[in-house]
C-alpha cells in the first residue's frame, strides 16, 4: 500500500531533531505560528531544485536533502543572519520511502548542527522538484547587503574556492583523480557548508557580503551592481586547497576557482581600516582585491591585466 499524504509527512517530516521555543505551532495546521525575537528582522530565502538541472537524475538522496538545506542556509550566511526556521514544497513522481528517509536524514542532519526546524510545506505528485524557504534574524538594519561596498574596501573571501567545480567535473567523468583527493572534492560539490559561522562573525564589520553559488566573477559581479562599484582582484591571491593544487595546474584550478560556483564560501568587502579584524577571525579569510569607484571587474596576475568573455571566462595562461 502506497503512504497517503498524511503518512509520508507524519513519518518523514513532522518528527524531527530541532524543536525551539519560538515555534508556537509547528507541522499540523493549516498554518505555522512563528514568533519573531524583539528587535530583530526577519531574513527569507527559497531555492528549488529540479531533476535534471540542478543535480543529476540517480543523484543519492541524503546529498540533495543536504544540499537543498544547505544552499538556503548558505543565503541567509550572506546575510549575516542565525537561521531559525524553514518550509519545504515536495514534488515526488512516488513515495519511495528508501529514497525518503535518505533525504528527510541529509536535510535534518544539516538542520539540526543550525538548530533550523521545518515549520510547514507542501507535499504534490509530479515530477522532481524540491524546494525550501529558509528564515533567519539579523538584528534591526543589522543585515549583509549586496549593495554596501564603498570604494577603497577590501576584497575578501572566505575558505578556498574551486573545489566544488573540480568535483562536478570529477562526477561527470571529464577529470580523473587520485581516489583520495576525488572524494575531498566530490565532498565539497555533494555535502557544501554553509559558512553561517562566519557570516554571523563578518555582520558587526564587514560591509557587503555574497555567497558563492555561480562562481566569483559573477557573484563578486552582484556586489559591484547592487553598490555600483568596480573592484580589482589579484587573482593570485585567489585561495585554492591543497588537493586542487595538486591536481590541476594554477592556472586551470583559478578558472574553476573564478567561473566554476557550488562552493558557497562567502566574498564580502571590508572598509581597509577594518583589515586587522581578519587576523582576529576563527577560520581562514583571505584579501584578494580592492574595490574601487570605477565600474566593472578588473583582473590581474602579476600586474598584468586578463580580460573576461561575456560569460565570466578569463582568458590567460596562452588561451
Ligand atoms: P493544507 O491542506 O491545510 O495546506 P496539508 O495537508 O498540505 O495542509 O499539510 C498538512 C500539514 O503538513 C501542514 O501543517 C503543512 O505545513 C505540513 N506539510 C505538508 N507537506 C509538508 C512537507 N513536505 N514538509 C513539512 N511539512 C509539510
Ligand atoms: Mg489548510
Amino acid at each position: 500500500m502506497p503512504l497517503s499524504e498524511f503518512q509520508l509527512i507524519d513519518r518523514f517530516f513532522a518528527r524531527q531533531p530541532v524543536g525551539r521555543p519560538d515555534v508556537i505551532l509547528p507541522i499540523g495546521d493549516d498554518c505555522a505560528l512563528l514568533r519573531l525575537p524583539e528587535g530583530m528582522d526577519l531574513a527569507v530565502t527559497m531555492d528549488t531544485m529540479v531533476e535534471g538541472r540542478h543535480f543529476p537524475a540517480g543523484s543519492s538522496a541524503r546529498a540533495i536533502g543536504h544540499k537543498l538545506m544547505a544552499v538556503n542556509l548558505s543565503d541567509l550566511a550572506a546575510m549575516g543572519a542565525e537561521p531559525a526556521w524553514a518550509t519545504l514544497s515536495l514534488s515526488l513522481p512516488s513515495a519511495d520511502e528508501a529514497w525518503l528517509a535518505e533525504f528527510a536524514a541529509g536535510l535534518f542532519g544539516l538542520a539540526k548542527r543550525h538548530g533550523v526546524q521545518l515549520v510547514g510545506g507542501d507535499t504534490v505528485r509530479g515530477p522532481l522538484v524540491l524546494t525550501l524557504q529558509a528564515h533567519g534574524f539579523t538584528p534591526r538594519g543589522g543585515a549583509l547587503r549586496r549593495d554596501a561596498a564603498r570604494p577603497g574596501d577590501l576584497v575578501c573571501v572566505t575558505g578556498t574556492l574551486g573545489d566544488a567545480g573540480a568535483g562536478l567535473r570529477i562526477a561527470l567523468g571529464q577529470l580523473a583523480a587520485p581516489a583520495e583527493t576525488a572524494r575531498l572534492l566530490r565532498e565539497r560539490l555533494d555535502f557544501p557548508e554553509p559558512r553561517i559561522a562566519e557570516g554571523l562573525a563578518l555582520r558587526p564589520f564587514a560591509g557587503a557580503a555574497i555567497d558563492i553559488s555561480d562562481g566569483l566573477v559573477a557573484d563578486l559581479g552582484h556586489i559591484l551592481e547592487k553598490s555600483g562599484v568596480g573592484a580589482t582582484v589579484e587573482i593570485e591571491k585567489i585561495p585554492l586547497s591543497e588537493p586542487l593544487r595538486g591536481l590541476l595546474p594554477e592556472a586551470e584550478a583559478l578558472r574553476l576557482a573564478l567561473a566554476a560556483g557550488d562552493d558557497y564560501e562567502l566574498c564580502f568587502t571590508l572598509p581597509p581600516e577594518r583589515r586587522d579584524r581578519l587576523e582576529a577571525l576563527p577560520f581562514r579569510a583571505t584579501v584578494i582585491g580592492t574595490i574601487e569607484a570605477a565600474e566593472g571587474l578588473r583582473l590581474v596576475a602579476a600586474g598584468r591585466p586578463l580580460s573576461l568573455d561575456r560569460r565570466g571566462f578569463d582568458h590567460f595562461a596562452g588561451e
